[in-house]
């Protein structure tokens, strides 16, 4: 008897997806040309699975032309992953070419709109999606920790092809990131059997994670920040609020307000938690939501209230502040 090369839920993952595998293998042979998208504001899954994919194809099709566009974050690029390079418009016009969108359910979140302009468009995410991306190629597995660990599947399920170190290294920090270092529910057999098969690529696990984790001291201002001005609600909703003006004065970008918001995550009492961070732009003023759970599926509340994602972590927003008490009503109505 023929034995699989890989771990059983490994295996389970090529053939549920095996036809938009197949499709997207067979799309990636055909284009000389590739763009690789992810959703904007991104998370180290978003740049982790992007910057895998990018480095992966990179790798083992270095006669085709693979770029990375997108939205950059204000501390990940260039320190963890490639700043996101700017094609022009032009780009897009001459070039046939096939558009990877990766970790985003919804049209609006797509970092850049010209994934519209690929010849064959294919897709693989966690999220639940909103709105058909691509026709044929969509891989979608709401269970999963990860993007990056679907993707990395369905690169090591592709005939013919290495994982190098490099490539192993960025999906490592989506899965990483993505599941809190294993922690979060999301974790399956399937997160640790790929991150099995990453490892070993044999990258250094010590440096991703310190650079990771590293916090400057910017950032020990905007914890202590968090902790002088977190409130809780009678139904043990913790959350604090970051204005724009506090977002100057402790010097960071509106990305960074959520960065601590896991600190209320092992509290007695406390069943969800969020980070509540104005964002000033001036085309669409709001106030960004993060929101995070011990238990219970808390994305139902982020649907309502602008936004969406998984059960214990979702982002939602409101338009001004005279929303946060129906916001913290509803999401508090959950443990009641
Ligand atoms: P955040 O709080 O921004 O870190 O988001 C937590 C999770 O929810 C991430 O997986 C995001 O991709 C997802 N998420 C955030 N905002 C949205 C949205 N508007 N629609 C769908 N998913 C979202």
């Amino acid at each position: 008897m023929a034995t699989s090369k890989f771990d059983p839920s490994m295996e389970a993952f090529e053939k549920r997806f095996h036809k938009a595998c197949s499709a997207l293998r067979s799309a990636i042979k055909r284009y000389d040309a590739i763009v690789v998208f992810r959703h904007q504001h991104p998370d180290f899954d978003a740049l982790g699975c992007q910057m895998g994919l990018v480095t992966f194809l990179k790798d083992n099709f270095p006669e085709k032309e693979i770029h990375f566009v997108g939205d950059h974050h204000p501390t990940f690029t260039p320190r963890i992953y490639p700043l996101p390079e700017e094609l022009p418009l032009s780009w897009f016009k001459e070039h046939k070419f096939l558009s990877i969108v990766l970790d985003v359910g919804d049209h609006e979140r797509i970092a850049d709109p010209r994934y519209k302009m690929g010849g064959y468009i294919a897709k693989i995410d966690h999220h639940p999606c909103k709105a058909e991306i691509a026709k044929t190629a969509t891989i979608v597995d709401l269970d999963a920790g990860s993007c990056a660990e679907l993707v990395a599947d369905f690169c090591f399920h592709f005939p013919g092809t290495k994982m190098s170190a490099e490539a192993a290294k960025y999906f490592y920090s989506g899965i990483v990131g993505d599941t809190g270092r294993f922690l979060f529910s999301s974790t399956s057999t399937h997160t640790f059997a790929v991150a099995e098969e990453l490892l070993k690529s044999k990258f250094d696990i010590s440096s991703i994670y310190q650079k990771m984790y590293e916090k400057s001291q910017t950032s020990l201002r905007s914890l202590a920040y968090a902790l002088s001005h977190y409130e809780i609600t009678p139904d043990g909703v913790a959350y604090y609020l970051i204005s724009d003006a506090a977002l100057k004065e402790l010097g960071i970008q509106n990305d960074q307000g959520k960065e601590h918001v896991n600190i209320f995550s092992n509290i007695e009492g406390i069943n969800a938690w969020c980070s509540i961070t104005e964002d000033a732009d001036p085309k669409d003023p709001c106030w960004r939501i993060s929101i995070r759970s011990k238990a219970v599926d808390i994305s139902g509340v982020a649907n309502q209230f602008g936004g969406g994602g998984h059960p214990q972590a979702s982002g939602a927003r409101i338009d001004t502040l005279d929303d946060l008490p129906r916001f913290l009503d509803v999401l508090g109505s959950l443990f009641r």
